[in-house]
C-alpha cells in the first residue's frame, strides 16, 4: 500500500509539472483528490487494514494529498501568472506614440477688442448693461429725443418690422431702458456692447450689422470735463499714454453739447497721409452731455443730476487695431483670417 501511494504521489506531481494551462491543473486535481479520485480511492481502501497499520498510512495519505494539494495551487497560479503576462502583452498600448492634436479655435478680434475695452472701462468704475435688439421705436427714437418727425431720423435708414418695433439702430435705447429701471437713483455708470442694424449695403467700410459700444453716465454735478477725462484715460489705456485726442463740436439729438473725438493718427502720427485723408487726425467716437429732455423722458430730473455719454463703433477699433482695411473680413469666418488672432494663453 505505501509503494502505491508513493507511485500516486509520483505521478500526480509529474502531471502536475506537465499541466499547460489552469484547465488542465482543475483536470488532475479531479483525478487524483476528487470524490472518486485515485487518492480519494487509497483513503476509502484503507477499512481493509489492521487497527494498527491505519493511523500508519492515514497520516501518509494525508501528506500526499497536503503534498498534491500545494503544488496544485503552487502550478495553479504560476500558470495564471503566465496567462495575464500573455494577455498584458497582446493589449499592449504603445504610450510613445504621439497624439493627434486637437486643433484650438481662436477668439473673433472683436472678442479681443471688446474685452479690452470693457476690462479699461470697467478699471473706471463702469459695469456691462445689455438691451434687446429688436426695439420698441420709444426706446430707439423718441426717448433718445427725436419724436415722430423728427428730422435726425431720416439720418437713421432703419429696419422696421412694424410701425412701432424696429431693429434697434443704435445701442442708445439701452440709456432709456437702464435709466427707467434706476430712477431716481444715482450714479449710473454702464456701457453697452452690441449689435445694431441700419439699412445699408455690404462694401468695405459699411455693414448692415455692426458692433456699438454705448457708454453712459448719470450723476450729481456731472460736467463736460468729467466725460473729456474718462474718455483721454479710455483713449490712453487703448492705444498709448502718448495718443493725443481732440474733440470736435457736433451735433446729436440725444447730447448737447455733443461733440465727436478724434485720436492723432496712428499711421502718419500726426503729419497727414492717406488714411487720415491729410489731417492727422481720426474719428473714433461721438459723445455729449446728456439731453435735459432724455433726462426728463426716463425719470430724472435735470435740474438735480446731469451726465454724459458716448458712443464708438467696434468694428472702427479693430480695423486699426490690427490694420484691417476691409470690414467684410470680420464676418466671412473664414479660418486663414481668423487664425491669425492668437492671443497667449487663451
Ligand atoms: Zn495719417
Amino acid at each position: 500500500m505505501e509503494t502505491k501511494l508513493q507511485e500516486l504521489k509520483d505521478e500526480a506531481l509529474k502531471v502536475i509539472e506537465a499541466a499547460g494551462s489552469p484547465e488542465e491543473i482543475e483536470a488532475v486535481r479531479v483525478r487524483f483528490l476528487g470524490k472518486k479520485g485515485e487518492l480519494t480511492q487509497i483513503l476509502r481502501g484503507m477499512g481493509g487494514l489492521s487497527p494498527e497499520e491505519r493511523p500508519r498510512i492515514g497520516q501518509l495519505v494525508n501528506q500526499a494529498r497536503e503534498e498534491v494539494e500545494s503544488r496544485l495551487a503552487a502550478r495553479f497560479s504560476r500558470l495564471e501568472m503566465a496567462r495575464m503576462q500573455q494577455r498584458f502583452e497582446a493589449e499592449r498600448i504603445d504610450i510613445t506614440l504621439p497624439g493627434r492634436r486637437r486643433r484650438a479655435g481662436t477668439r473673433h478680434p472683436f472678442s479681443i477688442v471688446l474685452d479690452e475695452i470693457v476690462e479699461i472701462f470697467a478699471g473706471l468704475g463702469f459695469s456691462v448693461a445689455e438691451g434687446p435688439e429688436v426695439e420698441l421705436d420709444y426706446y430707439n427714437f423718441e426717448a433718445m429725443n427725436m419724436p415722430r418727425e423728427h428730422s435726425a431720423r431720416e439720418a437713421w435708414d432703419s429696419l422696421y418690422i412694424t410701425p412701432e418695433i424696429l431693429l434697434r439702430t443704435h445701442t442708445s435705447p439701452v440709456q432709456a431702458r437702464v435709466m427707467e429701471t434706476m430712477r431716481p437713483r444715482v450714479p449710473i455708470k454702464i456701457i453697452v456692447p452690441g449689435r445694431v442694424y441700419r439699412r445699408d449695403a455690404l462694401d468695405a467700410t459699411h455693414s448692415p450689422v455692426f458692433n456699438q459700444i454705448e457708454g453712459l453716465v448719470v450723476d450729481k454735478g456731472i460736467t463736460f470735463g468729467d466725460l473729456k477725462g474718462t474718455l483721454e484715460a479710455f483713449v490712453h489705456a487703448l492705444y498709448g499714454p502718448d495718443q493725443k485726442v481732440r474733440f470736435r463740436p457736433s451735433y446729436f439729438p440725444f447730447t448737447e453739447p455733443s461733440a465727436e473725438m478724434d485720436v492723432s493718427c496712428f499711421a502718419c502720427g500726426g503729419a497727414g497721409c492717406r488714411i487720415c485723408k491729410g489731417s492727422g487726425w481720426i474719428e473714433i467716437l461721438g459723445c455729449g452731455s446728456v439731453h435735459p429732455n432724455v433726462l426728463r423722458m426716463s425719470g430724472y430730473d435735470p435740474e438735480e443730476v446731469t451726465g454724459f455719454a458716448f458712443g464708438m463703433g467696434l468694428e472702427r477699433i479693430a480695423m486699426r487695431r490690427y490694420d484691417i482695411d476691409d470690414i467684410r473680413l470680420f464676418y466671412e469666418n473664414d479660418l486663414r483670417f481668423l487664425e491669425q488672432f492668437r492671443v497667449e494663453g487663451r
